[in-house]
Parts: C-alpha cells; sequence; structure tokens
C-alpha cells in the first residue's frame, strides 16, 4: 500500500490538528487514542512515513525502530501499563487487521482485564 500524506495521523505529525501528547522523541510520537477503549489508550506512532508494521520493520533505520521501542518502554512506565498488571499492545494492518489509519500505529492498552485477544467472527 502506497503511503497517502493526508492521513490523520499525518496531519497530527504536521500540526495540521491537535493531539493529547503523552510523549515525543526525536523519532517518535505517543498520544492518546481519541476514542479510548481501555482506561489506558495510548497510541505511538513513527513520525516517518510508514504505512504499517511491517513497512516500519523492512524499511526503518535502526535508530527509528530502536527510538520508537524506547518510548514504547518509557510510556509502559508513564502511564499505567506496569508489567505487574499487564497491558495489551495492537498493530493492526490492511483489509484484515482492519486498520483504519495507514500510517503505522501501536495501540497501547491497559488499565482494566482486557479479555481474550480475539473474538470469533
Ligand atoms: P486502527 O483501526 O488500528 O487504524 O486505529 C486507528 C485509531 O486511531 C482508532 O483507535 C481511532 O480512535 C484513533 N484515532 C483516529 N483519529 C484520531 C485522532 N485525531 N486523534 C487520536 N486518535 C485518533
Amino acid at each position: 500500500m502506497a503511503y497517502d500524506p493526508m492521513n490523520i495521523f499525518a496531519r497530527i505529525l504536521r500540526g495540521e490538528i491537535p493531539n493529547r501528547t503523552v510523549m515525543e522523541s526525536a523519532h517518535t510520537l505517543a498520544f492518546h487514542d481519541i476514542a479510548p477503549q481501555a482506561p489506558v489508550h495510548v497510541l505511538v506512532i513513527p513520525k516517518g512515513a510508514y504505512v504499517d508494521l511491517a513497512d516500519f520493520s523492512a524499511n526503518a533505520s535502526a535508530e527509528e525502530i530502536t527510538d520508537f521501542h524506547r518510548t514504547v518502554a518509557q510510556i509502559c512506565a508513564m502511564t499505567g501499563l506496569r508489567p505487574g498488571e499487564g497491558f495489551r499492545a495492537i498493530a493492526n494492518a490492511g483489509e484484515h487487521g482492519m486498520q483504519e489509519v495507514p500510517h503505522y500505529h501501536l495501540h497501547l492498552l491497559g488499565g482494566r482485564v482486557l479479555g481474550r485477544m480475539l473474538e470469533k467472527v
């Protein structure tokens, strides 16, 4: 899938629409999901133009990948997603993953028991 620079997260990165930032680093932005599905629901996105996890993993630099995951670690420490209580990280991709926004993002969810990973459809 080609990257669409008009997607909503690209617009957030350009400052065209607001967000509730949790933290920002050189290559990564983390902000609260606008429609949280758990008491803690943070989206972590790379600042680079990557469509999904596969694109990011294949094409981002080592520095970007490290920065992204170090940011994830800091958010886990900051927002109550503590290992003792647990949390869930979700990266939806493409049609089968039902990805809505075509800019790679990792959902970090926690603050309650989240149920089983998948429901039968
Ligand atoms: P996905 O279905 O994995 O692509 O998830 C997209 C997520 O982006 C959803 O959880 C939306 O609630 C969230 N979202 C959409 N627009 C915004 C926005 N302007 N600010 C924060 N989160 C958003």
